[in-house]
């Protein structure tokens, strides 16, 4: 579904990534894990397109995508929830919710889209009137979620979704982004500094180190490597 082929990006003269190579195939989740600083967060927006590509492909159904602005990346069904949330803090749950959807136009989709992210995080349906900055870090992170859904994106980029939340919220995430990918078939290429619970929810995963990627195996793989457990795991 997404193929990054050689990709190059960075910022300023600073090249954060070297000729990274990462296959996702469509229903799977991938995780890509790394230290602090790896590139993690500047993989996922060149695919998003928020950072540009240098060189390189980035193929998503067949098609390049890397020259694509993000909001056509959208309409093709790729939707990122960026590290730190950012919803919007002076509208309500709900308002939020519909800017999600704001590229469709068929409300009883919508409608129906609506009742699910409000199944998957009944905490947001009794706060829905509540304006979005008043919620908690785990409910702000639903919430973000849940907007992105809004959009039923084929494909769901997550960056850090576990960033700064208490271990129960965070087990509950993890849970519910292995939910939707079950239940709506979303591809998912998930960022994550917490290997372990990322590693504990996907088919496969990337590791980068310093811009490149050094390993990449099943989930199951990487749990029993040694040098992963060591580096990444905390074992
Ligand atoms: P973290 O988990 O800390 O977010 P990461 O693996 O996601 O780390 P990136 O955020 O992709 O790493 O950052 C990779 C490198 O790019 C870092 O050295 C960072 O300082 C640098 N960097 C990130 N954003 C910018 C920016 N806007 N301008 C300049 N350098 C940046």
């Amino acid at each position: 579904m997404l193929e990054l082929r050689n990709i190059t990006a960075g910022y300023g003269n600073i090249q954060v990534l070297h000729n990274i190579d990462i296959v996702i195939n469509r229903g799977e989740i991938i995780t890509l894990i790394g230290a602090n600083g790896a590139g993690k967060s500047t993989t996922l927006m060149a695919v998003s397109g928020i950072v540009p590509v240098r060189s390189g492909k980035v193929i998503f159904e067949g098609e390049p995508i890397h020259r694509l602005p993000p909001e056509k990346l959208v309409a093709k069904g790729i939707c990122q929830v960026p590290e730190g949330r950012h919803i919007f803090p002076a509208l309500t749950v709900q308002e939020n919710l519909d800017m999600g959807a704001f590229l469709r136009n068929d409300s009883d989709g919508i409608k129906e889209d609506l009742e699910y992210v409000f199944s998957l995080f009944p905490i947001l349906a009794d706060r829905r009137g509540q304006d979005g900055g008043t919620l908690s870090g785990g409910e702000q992170q639903m919430l973000a979620m849940s907007r992105a859904l809004m959009a039923r994106p084929k494909l769901l980029l997550l960056d850090e979704p576990s960033m700064g939340l208490a271990p129960l919220i965070i087990k509950q995430i993890f849970e519910i982004v292995k939910k939707i990918n079950k239940e709506q078939n979303t591809t998912i290429f998930l960022v994550e500094q917490n290997a372990n619970q990322a590693l504990h929810i996907a088919d496969r995963g990337y590791v980068i180190e310093n811009g490149d990627i050094t390993i990449s195996d099943t989930a199951e793989n990487l749990l029993k490597n040694q040098d992963i457990q060591k580096a990444y795991l905390g074992i």
